[in-house]
C-alpha cells in the first residue's frame, strides 16, 4: 500500500494540534493495517473512495465510507484494525490525520465516534461559483462539528468548482495549512500577494496572524483545511505514540508488546497484532513547535 506524508515536515511538526496527515491512496490494493496501540492523539479517518472496516478495543466495529468521519480518542491507550471492505483488492483513497491531546485528556479515557452527518458551510463565490465546505473537525466559517474536539481547532474538506475563486476565512490567532487533494489552487493573501501553489498530496502552510486568504481553482480542486490555536507542548512522536518524553513513550510501547490490558483487545481479532519496531540507539526528543511566523 502507498502512502504519502504531509505532515510532520521539518520545519512544520505541528499545526495547531493536528500533528500528523498521510494520504492512502488513490490505488487499487487490499488494506489490511492489523492491531495496533495509540496513545496521546485522536485518529481521523477521512475516506475519500472506498469502504474501511474500522474495529476497536472499545468494541467497536464500523464501515466508514466517503462522507463520513471515524474520531478515535486513545487517551491513555486504545488499539484498532483498519481493513478495505471486502476480501480482494478494491479502490481505496483516503486521509488520516492525528491530532495530539493536551494534558487534560491524553491520560483520560479512550472513546470512538462514527460521524456520518457533519454539517456544511458554504463559501461564497468572488468568482464563478460558491465552494462547499464539510466541517469535520472544530470550527470553519461560523460552523462547528458534532465531533470531539480537546483543543480550539478547524479540519474542513472544501470542495472548489472550476473557475472560482473564494475568500477562505481563518482564525487570526490561529496557525493553519491548506492541503490539497486534488485539483488545482492559487492561493492570495491580501498581506503577502500570491503564496506558494501546493501540488497534490501537499500541504501550504500559512502560519498566524491571517483573518483570510483567497482561494482560486482553475479546473476545479479539493483542499482539506486543518488548523488551530498553536499547540503549547513540545511533542515526541514514536510510532503510533505521541508522548511527551522519551520515557513515556519506552512504557507505552513495553505495555504493547507484553499485551498489558493499557490497550486492550481489538474486537473478532485473534492474536495478530503489528509488533512495535525496536526503540532507537538515541533517546527520543521533542519536536520543535515552529512558532507561527509566515
Ligand atoms: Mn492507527
Amino acid at each position: 500500500m502507498t502512502v504519502s506524508r504531509a505532515l510532520p515536515q521539518r520545519e512544520v511538526p505541528t499545526i495547531g494540534a493536528w500533528c500528523f496527515l498521510d494520504r492512502f491512496g488513490p490505488q487499487r490494493t487490499t488494506m489490511r493495517v492489523e492491531p495496533h496501540p495509540h496513545i496521546g492523539l485522536q485518529t481521523v479517518t477521512w475516506p475519500l473512495v472506498g469502504e474501511i472496516r474500522h474495529r476497536d478495543s472499545l468494541n467497536s466495529d464500523v464501515m466508514l465510507r466517503p462522507g463520513a468521519l471515524n474520531l478515535m480518542t486513545s487517551g491513555r491507550g486504545i488499539s484498532h484494525s483498519e481493513y478495505s471492505a471486502g476480501d480482494g483488492a478494491t479502490d481505496l483513497d483516503a486521509l488520516q490525520l492525528w491530532i495530539a491531546l493536551p494534558d487534560s485528556a491524553r491520560h483520560g479515557e479512550p472513546s470512538f465516534e462514527s460521524h456520518d452527518d457533519l454539517p456544511h458551510a458554504v463559501l461564497a463565490a468572488e468568482e464563478g461559483q460558491h465552494a462547499e465546505a464539510i466541517v469535520v473537525m472544530g470550527t470553519f466559517a461560523g460552523t462547528t462539528s458534532p465531533a470531539t474536539a480537546h483543543s480550539p481547532m478547524v479540519g474542513a474538506q472544501v470542495r472548489l468548482p472550476a473557475g472560482t475563486t473564494v475568500r477562505v476565512p481563518l482564525e487570526r490567532t490561529w496557525e493553519h495549512g491548506i492541503a490539497l487533494i486534488d485539483g488545482d489552487i492559487r492561493v492570495h493573501s491580501g498581506d503577502d500577494g500570491s503564496l506558494p501553489s501546493p501540488a497534490e498530496g501537499d500541504i501550504l502552510y500559512l502560519g498566524c496572524q491571517r483573518d483570510a486568504v483567497t482561494v482560486t481553482s482553475v479546473s476545479g480542486a479539493r483542499v482539506f483545511v486543518l488548523g488551530g490555536e498553536p499547540f503549547e507542548d513540545d511533542i515526541v512522536m514514536w510510532w503510533n505514540f505521541v508522548g511527551r518524553d522519551h520515557d513515556e513513550i519506552v512504557e507505552a510501547r513495553r505495555a504493547w508488546e507484553a499485551r498489558e490490558d493499557r490497550f486492550g483487545h481489538v474486537v473478532t481479532h485473534d492474536d495478530t497484532r503489528v509488533p512495535a519496531p525496536p526503540m532507537p540507539d538515541v533517546r527520543l526528543t521533542p519536536r520543535r513547535r515552529r512558532l507561527g511566523s509566515r
